[in-house]
């Protein structure tokens, strides 16, 4: 006799816990990580909003395993060796875990903070705006506290930058991805380097 697979579809509303669509609000959280929250569709790095999925994406706020033996570039395994950056690949690396960009990397330089748990009244305005505070010997680039002053201008810089993108991602997102990688639009033509449009003047 062949055997009759039976498919106890009786039993699978049992399983469903959530009900598929309706996400929760994972907004405080994502805050904290860098990550996307499903129900508002909006991420966030450095605790800025962004509305673009493409450019989310693009920024990549997050560290990556690494296999070290498929390397190639020389710098790059100084900047491993270092928690460095490599400027020909425009890598940087903490902890053995790769970051894509300067900004990603400028970040996780940085610890993420709550913003309840931000005492100091000077440190709490510098959330709005970059800034560093004598007093306590920090500086904020949105939620993420740096103690090393260089490392704070360099994270201040890309911030700029990364505001910059979240405004021109409202027009064009390719746009905004090419502000932050230094490349161009297929579709706009426009150039970016340094979180700036180039423009070519006519010869
Ligand atoms: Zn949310
Ligand atoms: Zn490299
Ligand atoms: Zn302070
Ligand atoms: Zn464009």
């Amino acid at each position: 006799m062949q055997q009759v697979l039976v498919v106890p579809f009786v039993l699978v509303p049992l399983f469903v816990v959530q009900p598929l669509g309706d996400p929760a609000c994972t907004c405080e959280a994502d805050k904290l990580k860098n990550g996307w929250c499903g129900k508002c569709k909006v991420g966030y790095v450095a605790a800025v909003a962004i509305k673009s999925g493409v450019l989310f994406e693009a920024l990549d706020a997050h560290g990556h395993r690494i296999d070290v033996n498929s390397m190639k570039c020389e710098l790059c395994r100084k900047a491993l060796a270092s928690d460095g950056f490599c400027t020909r690949c425009n890598w940087g690396f903490i902890d053995q875990q790769l970051y894509h960009s300067k900004l990603t990397y400028s970040l996780a330089k940085g610890k993420a903070k709550v913003f309840s748990s931000i005492k100091c009244a000077r440190c709490r305005k510098n959330t709005l705006k970059p800034g560093w505070c004598d007093s306590c010997n920090v500086g904020m680039v949105g939620n993420v506290a740096f103690e090393d002053k260089k490392m704070f201008e360099q994270a201040s810089r890309e911030h700029r930058k990364l505001l910059a993108a979240v405004e021109i991602a409202r027009r064009c997102e390719i746009c905004a991805v090419a502000l932050i990688t230094d490349a161009k639009c297929p579709s706009c033509k426009k150039t970016y380097k340094d979180g700036k449009e180039v423009i070519k003047l006519p010869p």
